[in-house]
C-alpha cells in the first residue's frame, strides 16, 4: 500500500469475521439430494445466497452437482449467471419472482427462467415469445394456499392456452407450514397442486423446500428447491439440526472495563449491575444484523466467551455491544467472541432474538471480514477460475 490506507490485514483485525464452510455447504447439498431420491435438488441462492456470498456459495454448489439455481430477482439472475459464466453443463437459473414488467429480453439475453405468477405476466411472456419466433422456457408458479404468488384455480385455463406460445419447462408451489410437520396445510397444499398440475400441460412438477424434504411422505415429485438448510440452518425445528453447521461469526473485544454495583451501561440506562460485574465492549451492532430485539426481551441474547455463555447486557447499539463477563476466564482487548458457531447457532440466536433464522442469515452485516473455507471438506479437485469475489459477492 502506497496511498497511506491500512493493509486488508490490517484493517481485519478490527473487523468481526464471518467465516463460511463451503465444504460443509457442499456436504449438506449433498445430504439433500440424496434424501430427495430420485428428484433433482436444486439450491435457492436468493438475497446474495442467504447472505453468505452467491459467488463462492454457487461456485460450491455447483461443484458438487447442483445443475439448478433459483434467486428471487433479475438483477440476482445476472449476477449467477456471471458467477457461473464458464461453468459447463450450463446451469438453469429460475427468477422466483417471476416476470418484472418491459424486462423478457433481459431474461432471454441471460438465459434466465422467469417462474411466471400471474396472468399479467404470462400473456408478457407469451406475446414477447411471440414475436421473437423462439418459445423460450417458463416455469409457473401455482398458487396453493399463500396467496403471494401464483395462479389461482381460476386461471388454469387461460394459463394453459397462453402456454403454447413458450415452453412450460416446471410447475412449482411453496408450502406455508413445512416446518410445522402437524400442520394440515401440508397436505392440503399437497393435493392443490395435484389438481393444478392436472389441468396444465404435462411439466416437472416441484414443492418442497428444506423443510418440505423432511416431512413425512414428502412429495419429492421431480425437483426439490432447498435454501436455508443448505446454509445450516435448521429445517426441523423442534427436533435436532440433521444439517452440518456452515456459518461462524466471531467478533472483537474492544475493551474490558469493572462497574461496580449500581451502575447502568449502554442506552437508556436499560441496565444497573446487581453487584461488581466486569463487561466487555464487542464490536458488532444492530448495523452488523445483530439484532437489536436480542437485548430487548426479558431474557438477553448470549454470546459464547472463553468457554462461558455471556449475556448481552443493556442496549444493543449500532456499532457496540456490551457483555457480563464476570462468570468467564481472563479475556483482554483484542480476543474474540464466538456470535455464532458451534455453540450458538442461527436457530439459537433467532430465537433469542424474537426471529427466524432466516432473517439472521440475511442481514448478515457488510463490515464483516468474509473467510470461505473448506472445513473437513477437501477443496474440489479441478481449481475452477471461482469469479472475483468482488464482483460476485456484492455485499462482501
Ligand atoms: C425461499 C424459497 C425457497 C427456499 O426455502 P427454504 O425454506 O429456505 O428452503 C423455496 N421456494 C420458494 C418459492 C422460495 O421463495
Amino acid at each position: 500500500m502506497t496511498d497511506g490506507a491500512a493493509s486488508e490485514e490490517t484493517r481485519a483485525m478490527g473487523q468481526s469475521i464471518l467465516t463460511v464452510d463451503l465444504g460443509a455447504l457442499a456436504e449438506n447439498w449433498r445430504r439433500l439430494s440424496t434424501r430427495a431420491r430420485g428428484a433433482e435438488c436444486a439450491a435457492v441462492v436468493k438475497a446474495n445466497a442467504y447472505g453468505l456470498g452467491i459467488g463462492p456459495v454457487a461456485q460450491a454448489l455447483f461443484d458438487v452437482g447442483c445443475r439448478t439455481f433459483f434467486v428471487a430477482h433479475l438483477g440476482e439472475g445476472e449476477i449467477l449467471r456471471r458467477v457461473l459464466r464458464d461453468s459447463a453443463p450450463e446451469p438453469r437459473i429460475f427468477i422466483l419472482n417471476g416476470l418484472a414488467p418491459a424486462s423478457a429480453r433481459f431474461y432471454v439475453e441471460s438465459q434466465l427462467i422467469p417462474i411466471l405468477g400471474s396472468l399479467p405476466e404470462i400473456a408478457e411472456w407469451a406475446e414477447f415469445c411471440a414475436s421473437d419466433g423462439v418459445a423460450h422456457p417458463a416455469g409457473l408458479h401455482i398458487d396453493t394456499g399463500m396467496n403471494r404468488l401464483g395462479l389461482a384455480a381460476r386461471d388454469l385455463k387461460l394459463a394453459r392456452a397462453l402456454s403454447n406460445s413458450f415452453t412450460p419447462v416446471l410447475a412449482m408451489s411453496h408450502f406455508i407450514s413445512a416446518e410445522d410437520i402437524s400442520a394440515p396445510t401440508n397436505r392440503l397444499q399437497i393435493e392443490r397442486f395435484e389438481q393444478a398440475c392436472a389441468q396444465l400441460p404435462p411439466m416437472p412438477a416441484s414443492l418442497c423446500n428444506s423443510s418440505g424434504l423432511f416431512l413425512e411422505d414428502a412429495p419429492f415429485l421431480d425437483l426439490c428447491r432447498p435454501g436455508y438448510a443448505l446454509y445450516g440452518g435448521n429445517p426441523t425445528p423442534g427436533s435436532d439440526n440433521p444439517m452440518r453447521r456452515v456459518v461462524g461469526l466471531s467478533s472483537l473485544v474492544l475493551q474490558v472495563r469493572d462497574v461496580a454495583a449500581g451502575e447502568t451501561a449502554g442506552y437508556n440506562a436499560r441496565w444497573t449491575a446487581p453487584s461488581r460485574r466486569r463487561l466487555a465492549t464487542i464490536n458488532l451492532g444492530y448495523a452488523d444484523g445483530f439484532p437489536r430485539s436480542g437485548s430487548e426481551g426479558l431474557i438477553a441474547a448470549e454470546v459464547f466467551a472463553a468457554g462461558h455463555y455471556c449475556p448481552i447486557v443493556g442496549r444493543i447499539s449500532m456499532d457496540l455491544s456490551i457483555i457480563d463477563v464476570s462468570e468467564t476466564g481472563p479475556l483482554r482487548r483484542g480476543d474474540r467472541v464466538e456470535i455464532l458457531g458451534p455453540n450458538i447457532s442461527i436457530d439459537g440466536l433467532a430465537a433469542e432474538s424474537g426471529t427466524i433464522g432466516y432473517e439472521i442469515l440475511t442481514r448478515l452485516g457488510a463490515r464483516f471480514r468474509r473467510e470461505y473455507i473448506y472445513g473437513a471438506e477437501p477443496p474440489p479437485e479441478t481449481p475452477t477460475d471461482a469469479p472475483a469475489s468482488e464482483e460476485a459477492n456484492p455485499s462482501a
